[in-house]
């Protein structure tokens, strides 16, 4: 067992690792393998470590989410505007504009909900729920606009089709 010692911005941490040896692997070519693991020493060290978990996880590599509502500006625009009223309602939600002529990559009449990473369970339940018919794209915002809507999304409902060549890879 080795102590490892270590002055940092989040003040003095305390480490001890564990060797753990395997004798004969039998899929690896090596002779033996060996794996090393980092233990907090104190529970200052374990606080300041669970404290960087959670950052990390709250950030993670999305921004915030769009969820974007489709509608038929003949048919079903009052069912949209309901669900629009509700979210409002319920939720600290950005609302955007209504675009009953499509825009950027949709095919479709819809408007933009933006919402918070720690929003998503509230937020999308909702919409699964009472989306009325209505589609509804859920996509991520990691810097990588055409795999956030063509790859990483999620469709609540009927797809539709979106215009890949006006999203770029990545955001200018
Ligand atoms: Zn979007």
């Amino acid at each position: 067992v080795l102590a490892t010692r270590l002055r940092t911005p989040m003040g003095p941490l305390a480490f001890f690792s564990a060797i753990t040896t395997f004798g004969t692997p039998l899929d690896i070519t090596v002779a033996s393998l060996r794996v090393e693991h980092q233990f907090a020493a104190d529970a200052q060290t374990l606080a300041a470590m669970r404290e960087l978990a959670r950052q990390g996880a709250a950030q993670g590599p999305v921004r915030d989410w769009h969820a974007h509502v489709y509608y038929d500006p003949a048919a079903t625009r009052d069912t949209a505007q309901r669900l629009r009223e509700q979210l409002g309602e319920r939720f600290d939600v950005r609302l955007g504009r209504w675009h009953d002529v499509p825009v950027g990559p949709h095919t479709a009449a819809m408007y933009q909900v933006v919402f918070r990473v720690d929003q998503f369970a509230d937020v999308v339940p909702f919409l699964m729920l009472e989306r009325r018919g209505l589609s509804v794209l859920v996509h991520p915002n990691t810097g990588a606009p055409r795999d956030d809507h063509l790859v990483h999304a999620s469709w609540l409902g009927e797809p539709l089709p979106l215009k890949a060549d006006v999203l770029p890879v990545r955001e200018p």
